[in-house]
């Protein structure tokens, strides 16, 4: 049952009840902030000696389309609870051919074409405790933490299961998939996944100086890049349930490769630096 929140962990997982389901001695914790509730409790657990929080994105029920998901409490809650360094593992459609299902690509680029979601913390507007965020702008030029990259890429290669290295994730506003149109025209950018939750995931957890980084499985061929009838969840779902096990494998094997907290180095830990938040990072 869900406890006040006295327990902490260093590392956030956001991903389905696969990733920590089998899990001994998970905590469950449910953890309230300036934004409302995150997508569900919080699940901490252990993991090669690391306390880690999972999240998982879509609510344990997955009663939560992408375009519902309370982004800004879901990376609040994880900061709130100790976490510096983020994990979010994704399905995602190939954009190009040589990206079939059940290709692992970590990524390191980002496009955002959502459209109604709310995308930052320095909005101005007045936090319960009064504090008011200041207009701040962070660099996202590089999208993903290289130290969270490096883990998990290493961390695939020792599993025997090779992971792309690099791409660009575009991520749609959903739940809709793409147009044959639509999906032609990413190709065309030279694009490599698209997603529905990507974004802002990262930009939210650069904003909260959080380490963040993608993992995505590609589940399926998207519209412009195949020649059938084009996606179905029920696809998705099948290749996401073949692959879900050795995700998880991967996974936690990056998590014992993560620096310890006080050992993070990358430009992420310093992304607010000399400028002024206004409020306190939780
Ligand atoms: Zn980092």
């Amino acid at each position: 049952m869900a406890e006040a929140v006295t327990e902490q962990a260093e590392i956030g997982v956001i991903g389905g009840s696969g990733f920590y389901s089998f899990l001994e001695d998970v905590t469950e914790i449910a953890v309230e902030t300036p934004y409302g509730p995150p997508s569900d409790s919080l699940f901490l657990g252990e993991i090669a000696g690391r306390r880690v929080a999972f999240l998982p994105r879509h609510g344990r029920k997955h009663h939560l389309p992408p375009h519902r998901i309370n982004y800004r409490a879901n990376l609040w809650a994880l900061r709130s609870l100790g976490v510096r360094q983020v994990l979010g593992p994704c399905a995602v459609g190939g954009l190009q051919p040589e990206h079939g299902p059940g290709t692992l690509l970590v990524p390191d680029q980002l496009v955002d074409r959502t459209k109604a979601r709310t995308q930052t913390y320095y909005d101005g507007v007045q936090l319960p405790d009064g504090a008011t965020p200041n207009v701040v702008h962070v660099s996202l030029a590089d999208p993903y933490c290289p130290t969270g990259r490096g883990a998990a890429l290493k961390a695939a290669h020792e599993s025997g299961w090779e992971a792309v290295n690099g791409g660009t994730l575009v991520v749609v506003e959903g739940p809709r998939f793409s147009t044959r149109a639509e999906s032609l025209w990413h190709r065309a950018q030279g694009w490599a996944v698209v997603g529905m939750t990507g974004h802002p995931e990262a930009v939210l957890a650069r904003e909260l100086e959080l380490c963040y980084t993608s993992m995505t499985l590609v589940t399926d061929l998207d519209a412009g890049a195949e020649t059938g009838e084009g996606v179905s969840h029920e696809e998705v779902l099948e290749v996401f349930a073949a692959n879900v096990g050795r995700l998880r494998d991967v996974l936690f094997d990056a998590v014992g490769r993560l620096p310890a907290t006080a050992d993070r180095d990358c430009l992420c830990a310093g992304a607010l630096a000399g400028m002024d938040p206004g409020f306190e990072l939780p």
